[in-house]
């Protein structure tokens, strides 16, 4: 079972609730997909098992066999190939790894290597559960590749929480797609209500089901639950808006393990997943 958390923007607390969730589903593998700002480790700590590089391919032109026939630069819909006039510029960020402009190139004269575009880092945290966390390399434009590596290393696992980069980016569709529910975060405001809409059109375009997390709810109106009610969506629990919240998050606290409520707050939550969730894997007691 994968459950994904995601958001319509950052600073809605889809961190908050992921690591709190981790905290509470004691036998899930959490994987930290935000690869552009990873920052579960922060909050859920522990010590680091291993780290390895992410690599992905670029393409190499041989001079000598280039005829400039601009083939390569028509191909590619990234932009990553600008045949010029004493050359084929080569914007190895810009590469999506597709493997084409070999196959249009009739000269044989392109071929790959490899370059590192970030980590994966797996730690052990809380109760000895494992965390991946992917990172991507300043400058670096897609973090897609990281995701598909994390997904690949846990796809045997029988309970995964991924915690997905926010928006509607091709991140964010690496990290959802084939999960089985998502968890949707917003705040009651028209900003969270416009960007949640996107994330909304997003799954139901993946036909991924997924519900609504309120969170810092008493602040803005009633725009989110009313657009949820009309259609139809499932709005799992609200979080109330609390400074006190605030600054447990803010000295890198957990919020499960030191607010009781909270607690109650998730286990509510969690009831409310359509999902086959053994009792005793939920706890608050560490
Ligand atoms: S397709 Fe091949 S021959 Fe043509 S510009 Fe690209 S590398 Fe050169
Ligand atoms: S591998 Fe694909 S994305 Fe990369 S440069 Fe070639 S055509 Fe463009």
């Amino acid at each position: 079972m994968k459950i994904a958390i995601l958001s319509g923007k950052g600073g809605t607390g889809k961190t908050t609730l992921s690591m709190n969730l981790a905290y509470m589903l004691k036998h899930a593998v959490v994987v930290d997909a935000d690869v552009e700002e990873p920052n579960l480790e922060l909050f859920l700590k522990g010590h680091v098992e291993r780290t390895l590089p992410v690599f992905k391919s670029y393409p190499v032109i041989d001079e000598n066999k280039c005829t400039l026939c601009g083939a390569c630069g028509d191909f590619c819909v990234y932009n990553a190939l600008l045949p010029a006039r004493k050359g084929v510029l080569i914007h190895k960020e810009l590469c999506h790894d597709c493997g084409g402009c070999a196959v249009v190139c009739k000269q044989g004269a392109i071929h790959y290597e490899d370059r590192s575009i970030g980590t994966l880092t797996e730690r052990k945290v809380l109760d000895y559960q494992s965390l991946y966390t992917g990172r991507l390399s300043v400058g670096e434009v897609s973090g897609v590749k990281i995701i598909e590596t994390l997904k690949e290393i846990v796809a045997e696992e029988p309970f995964v929480l991924i915690d997905s980069p926010p928006g509607t980016s091709c991140a964010t569709v690496a990290a959802v797609e084939d999960v089985d529910y998502a968890i949707l975060v917003t705040e009651p405001t028209p900003f969270g209500l416009s960007d949640m809409k996107m994330v909304v059109e997003m799954l139901q375009n993946m036909s991924i089901p997924f519900g609504v997390v309120i969170n810092k709810a008493g602040i803005g109106d009633d725009s989110v639950t009313l657009f949820c009610e009309i259609n139809n969506i499932s709005i799992l629990g609200e979080i109330p808006f609390s400074k006190e919240y605030a600054a447990v998050y803010s000295r890198g606290g957990l919020l499960a393990e030191e607010r009781s409520e909270y607690q109650d707050y998730l286990r509510e939550m969690i009831k409310h997943f359509p999902l086959d969730i053994a009792e005793d894997a939920v706890g608050g007691d560490r």
